[in-house]
């Protein structure tokens, strides 16, 4: 068994106006030393899954099923004592704005610090000098002298460094970063997701990423869940949705990665209309009403009838949610010359 394993998960909201179904059968494995990058557009269930998983659901109005098992156990079925035991020792959590989960009046220091307190039975002074210890390790220059600084005091790259030596000093087996460079800037963002990647060698953890970005995804992890619409509509290795990509709303997401030396005049090309309502999603695909390709598929079965994930034309554990016949050869004929020509050429 995984060391992670999602099993149907849904996350429901009843609502006055009807159910909202924010992850709807979600499922998939993520084992040790491993990175699984979780992509899809703002409202398409990525951080409720999460949540879920962190068991931040418990005692609101929303109805989780299915399975979480962590190391064998089922996270849905322990109870809220165990849980708050597990989240920060065995499941940390990094945010995408380090000053929302930061406490603007506390020393940074003592906040990591805190972190260790809560889950080991140690004294200030070695917590602190554990605190100097992770801030060292994350790449704070001076940390004995910065632990006694206020996040105020930080600037965007290093509070995101404070953040991840705060989730990783309790050496978590499980680590989920949700947006974790979206409010940085690119040359930073950078070298966040070096820091990453470099101490999820060390430690050894499970990585989850959450981002809208494929190009994320494309320097941390080793398999991508796309989401849309609260379920997983494509599923493989990085190197395999990157390349040969089966699913129309993927594409989409690839033709709006912006690239590092490309033209600032150059137009990315936005998928066109909104995330699908969870309240009353599309009928069919959800993607159908957005999508470009619905017409190559007869019966007007896109609009009617759901695909299910099925295997890709390469198998290897690709799976993909859509009717369309021989998406990988529109992919390689179409779809490619339009995203990258230059690609086209090389191969
Ligand atoms: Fe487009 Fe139809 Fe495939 Fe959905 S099932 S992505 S509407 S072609």
């Amino acid at each position: 068994m995984s060391f992670l394993s999602v099993r149907d998960l849904r996350v429901h909201f009843p609502t006055v106006d009807g159910i909202v179904k924010a992850t709807d059968g979600l499922s998939f494995d993520l084992e040790k030393g491993k990175t699984l990058g979780i992509v899809g557009e703002s409202g398409s269930g990525k951080s409720v899954s999460t949540s879920a998983i962190l068991g931040l659901h418990r005692h609101t109005n929303a109805v989780v099923s299915g399975e979480i098992l962590l190391d064998g156990v089922d996270l849905l079925k322990i109870s809220d004592e165990d849980m708050r035991r597990r989240r920060g020792r065995d499941i940390a959590m990094i945010f995408q704005d380090p000053l929302s989960s930061m406490h603007p009046y506390y020393r940074v220091g003592n906040q990591i610090a805190e972190a260790y307190r809560v889950h080991h039975d140690v004294s200030r002074k070695a917590a602190r000098a554990r605190a100097i210890e992770m801030l060292d390790r994350v790449g704070i220059p001076q940390p004995d002298r910065r632990v006694d600084d206020y996040p105020h005091q930080f600037s965007g790259g290093m509070r995101q460094r404070a953040m991840i030596a705060m989730a990783l000093i309790n050496n978590p087996s499980l680590l989920i970063a949700d947006e974790p460079t979206t409010a940085l800037d690119v040359t930073v963002q950078a070298q966040i997701l070096d820091l990453l990647q470099d101490l999820q060698r060390d430690f050894d953890a499970a990585v989850m990423i959450i981002t809208h970005d494929l190009g994320v995804v494309a320097e941390m992890a080793h398999d991508v869940l796309v989401m849309y619409g609260g379920r997983c509509v494509e599923y493989g290795s990085t190197k395999e949705i990157l390349t040969h990509p089966e699913m129309p709303y993927t594409w989409g997401l690839l033709s709006s990665i912006p690239e590092v030396d490309a033209d600032p005049e150059a137009k990315l090309v936005p998928i066109p209309g909104n995330p699908p309502s969870l309240l009353s999603p599309p009928s069919g695909c959800h993607f159908h009403p957005r999508c470009a390709y619905r017409e190559r598929v007869p019966g007007d079965l896109c609009r009617t009838v759901t695909p299910e994930l099925t295997p890709g034309s390469r198998g290897d554990g690709h799976l993909k949610r859509c009717h369309l016949a021989n998406p990988e050869i529109v992919y390689e004929q179409e779809v490619l010359p339009q995203i990258a020509p230059d690609l086209v050429e090389e191969r």
